[in-house]
């Protein structure tokens, strides 16, 4: 996010000039600090709308996916058919996803070819860690599943006792 084109500047005005207060808002607020940003129930309100914020741009499945990306990942997908290492914008996602960092320099690996080769090295996220999260969350996504399915074979024989109840009933009447 760039600074200069995301800039939030205070909804007041100067009592002074008139013109429009230069300054930044509270976060999470539209005014200052001068213009009503250090009242309790701004600031109040301003932490309200962040945690909104961020529970809205905070979706579980998708963090789970990330977790899973980073699991997931096999440094082989890196690398062409003869072993060079791809251009990064060759990499898939979850590949991407996965890694940290990338340095490359120029070293002599053989003094006597007199010529420098490129190296590059590649970081990745911590995979155990991840997979251990994973582990945890895939914990309650089972207790999750499981009731769901629960539920809906309940549903299932419940509708289908009822069909055959009504079938019974229905015997030898005509149909409505
Ligand atoms: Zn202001």
């Amino acid at each position: 996010m760039s600074a200069k084109t995301h800039k939030r500047l205070c909804k007041a005005k100067s009592s002074r000039t008139g013109k429009p207060c230069k300054k930044a808002p509270i976060n999470g607020g539209t005014v200052c600090d001068r213009h009503g940003g250090r009242a309790p129930q701004v600031k109040k309100a301003a932490e309200n709308r962040i945690k909104e914020y961020v529970a809205q741009m905070v979706d579980p499945d998708r963090v789970l996916q990330e977790v899973a990306r980073l699991a997931f990942s096999d440094i082989r997908q890196a690398f062409d058919e003869k072993g060079a290492l791809k251009d990064k914008h060759d990499w898939p996602d979850e590949l991407a996803a996965a890694v940290s960092s990338t340095k490359s320099r120029r070293v002599n690996l053989d003094a006597a070819d007199g010529h420098t080769d490129l190296v590059t090295e590649l970081k990745v996220w911590d995979k155990p860690k991840n997979l251990e999260t994973l582990c945890k969350h895939l914990g309650l996504l089972t207790e999750r599943v499981e009731v769901t399915l629960k539920d809906e074979l309940e549903n299932r024989i419940k509708s289908g006792r009822d069909r055959i109840a009504r079938a019974k009933h229905g015997n030898g009447q005509p149909r409505a």
